[in-house]
């Protein structure tokens, strides 16, 4: 077995035992990036050239990767868009100088829709990654980049960012464990901003366990951000002795009509077996404002969220410039027209439409209106279950290329995501097996703050359905 294939508990283990150095590991990683990354194309930044210093904490000597709209100090950070340029931040996200001080070793920045907007990893300035189980397909998206790098091998965990599925759909499509936490359980700062309501730090690792680990250091109240949590500490301990005996777990009476490929709708019949044979009760809660109207009120606040998020880059302060410009008009004009992609300028339009003033009660005020009610709605059903398990995407992943044309299309395929994140909650993303050389994921969600026993139940159904293995490029 080589270094690069530990999961990311066993490498702590093996080198607090010293069975091998931090440079050795530092040193497979590196030599497997190396191998894979002509193919792969995950990176947008690499830091590997130096081995890690000796270092303490919990993560000590850990390789890992953070999505490029993480804020890392001093090094290049562009949310995948050329509107930022070659900016460095002045300081360090939160979750980043956690897991820094925990003594996590920083292999590079990785790629990403443009500002989080996408679920292909197609809308970067820096082209697209592939899927490192099939190069011809995509790995989903926006985290794409943190995905593709746990599932090749590149690293044991990484971090990335889910603002309607941007977590969980691309660890699905890589095979990967993905935690998209309670909103407030990670301090967003540092953090690129996209939709502010709905964005949400969370981790990728090949098990569940480390999942529990990475929240372990990265989770927590931190008062640069106001909207992360303030009363007691989560315990996110790993335990064996985990059951759902008695629990109630429901589907969602709504997403019963609704297509799925056939090795997702496979892979829900097998996992809802698992549970019933560990004593977990299937229920049934209906969802309907949330199959019915989720995914336009979440596109129309993420829009406009996003285009007042965006505002920021206009040349003056941060990132692309241009210096000859005839006037504060035309450099704004330059700036914006030049820096950002399709895909970001359609949304800034549309979220300035649906603010503007003579629209703004019809399009956003209402849409903030129906999120209440999904909030409510979920509310409801978790008084009826303590989990609900749906899929993560109604499709395996596609090829890449395949959808770009129809956009809306795209934005339906968040359907199974999105509502998670308009009422906050959290969602896993877990791995339920392989359909010939694609890994399938399902989704587990919970109430507000129960992300501690949501990677419990992870525990159960990792143990029955297996890990993932590491993905070679389809070889
Ligand atoms: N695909 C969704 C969007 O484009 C979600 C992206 C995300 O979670 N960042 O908005």
């Amino acid at each position: 077995m080589e270094l690069y294939e530990l999961n990311l508990s066993d490498a702590i283990q093996g080198l607090k035992d010293k069975k091998f150095s931090a440079s050795e590991l530092f040193a497979s990683c590196k030599a497997r990036i190396d191998k894979l990354e002509p193919e792969i194309h995950a990176f947008i930044t690499r830091t590997d050239s130096t081995p890690p210093a000796e270092t303490s904490g919990l993560l000590a000597g850990i390789p890992t990767v953070l999505k490029d709209n993480l804020c890392t100090k001093g090094l290049r950070t562009t949310a995948a868009s050329k509107i930022l340029g070659e900016w460095r931040p002045p300081y360090d996200a939160t979750a980043w100088a956690k897991l820094k001080e925990a003594g996590a070793v920083l292999m590079g920045k990785v790629n990403m829709d443009e500002f989080a907007m996408g679920n292909t990893c197609g809308n970067s300035a820096f082209g697209p990654t592939r899927n490192p189980n099939d190069l011809s397909r995509v790995p989903g998206g926006s985290s794409g980049g943190s995905a593709a790098a746990v599932s090749a091998g590149y690293v044991p965990f990484s971090l990335g960012s889910d603002t309607g599925g941007s977590i969980r759909q691309p660890a699905s499509f890589c095979g990967v464990y993905g935690l998209k936490p309670t909103y407030g359980m990670v301090s967003r700062y540092g953090l690129i901003s996209y939709g502010s309501s709905l964005d949400q730090i969370g981790p990728f690792a090949r098990t569940v366990k480390d999942l529990q680990l990475v929240m372990s250091v990265i989770s927590g109240h931190d008062p640069m951000d106001s909207s992360s949590f303030r009363d007691k500490d989560h315990d996110f301990t790993h335990r064996e002795d985990v059951s759902v005996k008695g629990k109630r777990v429901a589907l969602v009476k709504e997403f019963q009509s609704f297509t799925l490929d056939a090795p997702i709708a496979e892979a829900m019949a097998k996992t809802r077996k698992v549970l019933e044979e560990e004593g977990a009760e299937i229920v049934e809660v209906s969802l309907p404002v949330v199959a019915r109207y989720a995914v336009a009120c979440y596109y129309a606040l993420a829009m406009s969220e996003a285009h007042t998020n965006l505002e920021r880059y206009d040349g003056v302060r941060l990132g692309y410039t241009v210096k000859d410009a005839a006037g504060i008009k035309e450099m704004f004009e330059r700036v914006r027209s030049y820096g950002f992609g399709p895909e970001v300028k359609s949304r800034i339009i549309a979220g300035t439409c649906l603010t503007e003033p003579t629209r703004c009660e019809e399009y956003y005020v209402a849409a903030t209106k129906v999120r209440t009610l999904i909030a409510q709605e979920f509310t409801r059903a978790f008084g009826e279950c303590d989990f609900i398990l749906q899929p993560a995407s109604p499709s395996m992943p596609w090829k890449i290329g395949e959808n770009d044309e129809d956009e809306l299309k795209g934005y339906e395929a968040d359907l199974y995501t999105l509502p998670v994140n308009l009422a906050g909650l959290p969602g896993l993303s877990f791995f339920a097996g392989y359909a010939g050389n694609l890994p399938v994921g399902l989704q587990l969600i919970g109430p507000r703050w129960s992300d501690p026993a949501l990677l419990d139940t992870g525990v159960i159904l990792e143990r029955h359905l297996g890990s993932p293995k590491i993905a070679n490029g389809g070889k």
